[in-house]
């Protein structure tokens, strides 16, 4: 089946990804990904926030090193953006950053709940400790933030909680759906994530009832393999496409300059 674009890739400027975007490139015009996106890990005001992502002042650098993957493989369209964190009162920063470059587009993703990174294998305690139910409404009332403040062309691996098998026995409906009610006012698009098949929870995020709400409530979709090394990109991406049309969607969505377009998929 012909692959969608991947929008989801990162750079060693994270200090946890490794290979070029140059590399990236090479890869992913041999898996057959006829589009792909960066979106490292966004530098937060301070640099010393935490110790998995670019500082503010390599933001110059992360630019040439996207523009050199493009200089090298003129044939394949590369798009510039960020994975950007969303805590609680980011969103000045979020803007400034939005101003300092011509971007394609932002994904907006949720790792932090509190002061905790509930992804962050070297934590996992703290999910024993807590009650999963309480970890996931946390986490779901900064995702539904996120995605209304706008500020976001896509939300990253909505399900992320899930990552290590975490899973809550009470109905999330609602925290599905006020989510997603936030992403359809502000037309903020959910990420198909594949990095989900190669973590403990073995699936994509988010969860196909998570996509049919989605479906239903005209929330559009983009795709991305969460690369963090060259032979990750376009990873399990026609498992994405399958499931996104066992879902109903016909279509996903490109970016660029934040401008969006919509393509059969
Ligand atoms: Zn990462
Ligand atoms: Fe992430
Ligand atoms: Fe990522
Ligand atoms: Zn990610």
């Amino acid at each position: 089946m012909p692959l969608p674009a991947d929008y989801h890739m990162h750079t060693p400027l994270c200090r946890h990804a490794k290979g070029e975007p140059t590399e990236y490139a090479a890869r992913a015009i041999k898996a057959g990904v006829p589009e792909i996106g960066f979106s490292d890990h966004s530098p937060m005001r301070e640099d010393d926030f935490d110790e998995w992502r670019m500082r503010a002042s390599e933001l110059t650098e992360y630019a040439g090193k996207v523009e050199q993957a493009r200089l090298d493989h003129p044939d394949l369209p590369i798009r510039f953006g960020l994975e950007v964190d969303f805590l609680p009162g980011q969103e000045p920063w979020i803007r400034e950053m939005a101003d300092l470059h011509d971007w394609d587009y932002f994904i907006g993703s949720v790792h932090y709940v509190g002061d905790w990174v509930i992804d962050n294998p070297t934590t996992l305690n703290r999910w024993r400790d807590r009650d999963t139910i309480e970890v996931w409404s946390a986490y779901f009332k900064n995702l539904t933030d996120a995605a209304a403040t706008g500020l976001f062309q896509i939300i990253g691996h909505a399900d992320l909680p899930k990552k290590f098998g975490f899973v809550p026995d009470e109905d999330c409906t609602p925290l599905y759906r006020n989510f997603l009610t936030a992403c359809a006012d502000t037309e903020t698009c959910v990420e198909l994530n594949t990095a989900g098949l190669r973590k403990e929870c073995t699936e994509i995020y988010p969860h196909p009832n998570i996509l049919k709400l989605a479906r239903q409530l005209g929330v559009q979709i983009t795709f991305g393999s969460d690369a963090h090394a060259p032979h990750e990109v376009g990873a399990d991406l026609d498992q994405a496409v399958t499931l996104a049309r066992e879902c109903d969607y016909e279509t996903c969505c490109r970016f660029e300059k934040r401008q969006k377009s919509v393509i059969a998929i």
